[in-house]
């Protein structure tokens, strides 16, 4: 599979499917998982980097895998990661990133069919309304974060137990009844088998949470 894995990851470096987007495809490494985390899309600085979450959104999200047991470099290691789409698509017009069209998210779709017909993952967490949008029925949040969901998704039988995005603009983690609902899906995930399966080092410790503050923000 590992293989299959690296070969898939040329072809996907190689995409060039969307012609409006800005790029580069930014992806991890050939991880081997049964546990798959689904980004929205890249800012603009991941693909300097090279890889998803790699600027402040990912400190947050970060903190929150290392407060059940995982630290970045453990999580970027055991932890296959992709994204709704893979390339950074550009600046709205209005100021922020632009959202990738539906025409886009489709195209970028068969990647993520390609990969989870190949991983066959446990338990996929989507990150974001975009990510948790493509794999769940459209909800607020409110009835979506904290809640563990059976799916059958492109074929595949797996859990999902979706997270706010991190994003530093954002507040609906930060405040109630968010930020315990954010508690309770790190606190499910910390006892999935397909996590336990990572061999986190700790034991939960959802109080490193609370070290997240505006200072941690953009
Ligand atoms: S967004 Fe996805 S489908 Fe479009 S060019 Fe990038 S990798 Fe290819």
């Amino acid at each position: 599979m590992q293989r299959a894995l690296e070969k898939h990851l040329i072809e996907l470096k190689n995409c060039r499917l969307c012609p409006n987007v800005v790029g580069p495809v930014v992806t991890q490494g050939p991880v081997v998982s049964k546990v798959y985390l689904i980004g929205q899309a890249p800012g603009p600085r991941e693909g300097f980097f090279g890889r998803p979450f790699a600027w402040t959104a990912g400190k947050t999200l970060f903190k929150w895998f290392s407060s059940i047991g995982l630290n970045e470099e453990e999580f970027r290691r055991r932890v296959y990661m992709a994204a709704v789409c893979r390339c950074f698509p550009g600046k709205a017009k209005a100021g922020g990133d632009r959202v990738p069209t539906p025409t886009e998210v489709k195209t970028c779709a068969s990647w993520m069919e390609q990969e989870v017909k190949l991983l066959k993952p446990k338990l996929v967490i989507p990150v974001g309304r975009l990510a948790i949008e493509q794999v769940l029925p459209q909800a607020p949040l409110t009835e979506t974060i904290g809640v563990q969901f059976d799916k059958v998704f492109f074929g595949h039988s797996c859990h999902v137990i979706p997270l706010p995005h991190p994003s530093g603009a954002s507040t609906w983690f930060k405040r109630e009844p968010g930020k315990s609902l954010l508690l309770k899906a790190l606190q499910i995930i910390s006892r999935h088998p397909a996590w336990q399966e990572l061999d986190p080092r700790s034991t939960c410790d959802l109080r490193k949470i609370k070290l997240l503050d505006s200072a941690d923000e953009p």
